[in-house]
């Protein structure tokens, strides 16, 4: 089962770094947040509107490894239209799943397409690659936020 699983997930992964959702620039963005890999060449703008407590929307461009890219296009589709409290909590089990604080196969339901990014933990170089993207949204999160810019 875990090999079927493990099939499973590097097809997500392949799928979202081809395919990547939500890659587009937002004119209209709340907060723009720049998050770079140096260790790999990870390079990413992450762009978040947010309508009172909602992730109204969110987008990102830029372009680094497969992880890096998969990463940031499964998060934006979790986070969107999420609250900020929602996307505080993704984060969160993100980060202890790949830093190996939270074991995947104990929490597939809860972990949902995030369970794709569980074998990350065995590679402490890929760690920074798959969590770039959450660290810049959970950054442009805590930034003040209330001046939506429209101009
Ligand atoms: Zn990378």
């Amino acid at each position: 089962l875990m090999s079927e699983l493990k099939a499973l997930y590097q097809e997500l992964i392949l799928d979202h770094n081809k395919t990547p959702r939500n890659f587009r620039k937002m004119a209209d963005a709340s907060k723009t947040v720049e998050g770079y890999n140096p260790l790999c060449g990870d390079h990413y703008t992450i762009y978040l509107k947010l309508n009172g407590d909602t992730v109204q929307d969110i987008s990102f461009t830029g372009s680094g490894c497969a992880i890096s890219k998969a990463s940031a296009s499964v998060m934006s589709s979790l986070v969107k239209g999420k609250t900020t409290a929602e996307a505080e909590r993704l984060f969160s089990m993100f980060h202890q799943l790949v830093t190996g604080e939270m074991r995947g196969e104990e929490h597939l339901d809860e972990l949902g397409k995030l369970a794709a990014f569980s074998g990350v933990s065995e590679y402490p170089a890929r760690v920074k690659c798959a969590s770039l993207a959450w660290h810049s949204m959970k950054s442009a999160l805590e930034t003040n936020v209330a001046t939506v810019s429209t101009e």
